[in-house]
């Protein structure tokens, strides 16, 4: 049998522009080389799926750092307000938690995974798991056809290629879409790993000192060779026995990739404002004053309320400060690096973990060779991209499985109208 549109792979991409195509009165074909379709999806999210973000239009650019700028004409086409009637359409009620972001009221990413499953079923859209694409054919400036790695054939005028980057690959993202993009003539912009836990040989990480602390809405800055602050995200971090690592520091380690490139240093600095929202100076006259009024008690209890106790006591060491003293004993220059330290404690990184770890994959095929409103390639007809496998990146938060089903949807109802 011949398919209009051909889609490869069942991530949020593919499954989306398997259903906008056929929704579009296409007949499709949607193939995988898993046995289970959405098998990132059902992972996503700690397993609860941060299906989108229900911030306004232009936030969600702004979260979007790798090309987010690309997506406003898709968004005016389909944005996250779409995909939240979307699935509340299929059945799959959502519900918002802190900084915008949507989860399914289950609770359980595979919900979001069944609906999307079911509609195909609905559709009618054929598929195939256990299916590895090899390539994809191209004759006379036309897709012409699908092959599959057991050599199978298959002819369509339509390939929608959504088969991701290549973070966790026993998911099934293991990058082979790039070489199919680049025979088309497609660029693309080198791969490196995003929303990454950042890397430190630092003694304190080395020893564990702080493993396992949180660090509640702190502001983690990427310090570059010069002593400029490349970026600066305010949310909560965490240190672990090889790094940092939770949401400030995932947002912050692709700018300390690009530094690290930029200045061609294996290393670079990062600091931590423990109380971002207090001023250096009057944080320091602050503490003075309750040491004068109180210089008997216990220089930790004093102190305590300003930081977790662990991370106190960790920048009073590293000052030379006996924790337990008595607090009028400490002389105010050491108070006054103490102070220093809780506001911009800087230390040494040196990258992230590796690609394959990484939640994300930065880089891919180049947004300028893609019709924004479409996903179409300008240099194939036929071809259509959509998902990770396009140069977009989001933060974590919902933006990259919002990028993936917006860009799915058009890719699979302009695939769909082309036929
Ligand atoms: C642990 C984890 C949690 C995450 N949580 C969130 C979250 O909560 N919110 C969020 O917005 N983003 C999250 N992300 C990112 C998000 O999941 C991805 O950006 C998104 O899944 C990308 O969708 P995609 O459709 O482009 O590709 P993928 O989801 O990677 O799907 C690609 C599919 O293509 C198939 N495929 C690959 N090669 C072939 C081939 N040769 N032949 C046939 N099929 C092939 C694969 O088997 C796979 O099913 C998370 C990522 C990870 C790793």
């Amino acid at each position: 049998m011949n398919y209009d549109v051909i889609v490869i792979g069942g991530g949020p991409s593919g499954l989306m522009a398997a259903i906008g195509a056929a929704e579009g009165g296409a007949k499709v074909l949607l193939l995988d080389k898993g046995d289970k379709l959405g098998r990132k999806l059902a992972i996503s999210g700690g397993g609860r799926c941060n299906v989108t973000n229900r911030l306004p239009v232009d936030e969600i650019v702004k979260h979007i750092p790798g090309n987010g700028r690309f997506l406003y004409s898709a968004f005016s086409v389909f944005n996250n307000e779409d995909i939240i009637r979307f699935f509340e359409k299929l059945g799959v009620q959502l519900k918002e938690e802190d900084h915008g972001r949507m989860f399914p009221v289950s609770d359980k990413a595979q919900s979001v995974v069944d609906a999307l499953l079911r509609r195909l079923q609905e559709l009618r859209v054929h598929i195939r798991v256990n299916t590895p694409v090899k390539t994809v054919e191209y004759e006379n400036g036309q897709t012409s056809a699908v092959i599959l790695q057991n050599g199978e054939v298959l002819p369509t005028k339509h390939v929608v290629i959504a088969v991701g980057g290549k973070s966790v690959p026993h998911t099934g993202s293991t990058g082979d879409g790039y070489a199919w993009a680049e025979k088309a003539g497609h660029t693309i912009t080198e791969l490196f790993p995003t929303e990454v836990p950042i890397t430190s040989n630092e003694p304190f990480i080395r020893d564990r000192i702080l493993q396992g602390l949180a660090l509640r809405g702190a502001a983690l800055s990427v310090v570059d060779p010069k002593g400029k602050i490349v970026k600066t995200h305010m949310m909560d971090m965490l240190f672990t026995h090889f790094g940092i690592s939770g949401p400030a520091a995932l947002r912050c380690s692709q700018y300390v990739i690009k530094t690290m490139k930029k200045f061609k240093t294996n290393t670079v600095h990062v600091r931590i404002d423990a109380l971002p929202a207090q001023k250096e100076e009057p944080l320091f006259q602050e503490i003075v004053k309750q040491i004068k009024d109180e210089p008997k008690k216990g220089l930790k209890n004093v102190l305590k309320g300003y930081a977790p106790e662990r991370y106190l006591l960790f920048l009073l060491e590293k000052n030379d400060i006996d924790a337990s003293q008595a607090a009028g004993q400490t002389a105010n220059d050491k108070i006054r690096a103490f102070v220093q330290d809780l506001k911009g404690f800087t230390f040494t990184v040196n990258g992230t973990q590796p690609l394959e770890k990484a939640f994300v994959t930065g880089g891919g095929v180049s947004v300028k060779e893609i019709h924004p409103k479409e996903m179409a390639s300008k240099l194939m007809k036929g071809l259509y991209f959509c998902g990770e496998i396009l140069d977009i990146h989001g933060y974590t938060g919902g933006y990259n499985i919002t990028a993936a089903l917006v860009t799915g949807r058009i890719a699979g109802t302009t695939a769909a109208q082309n036929v």
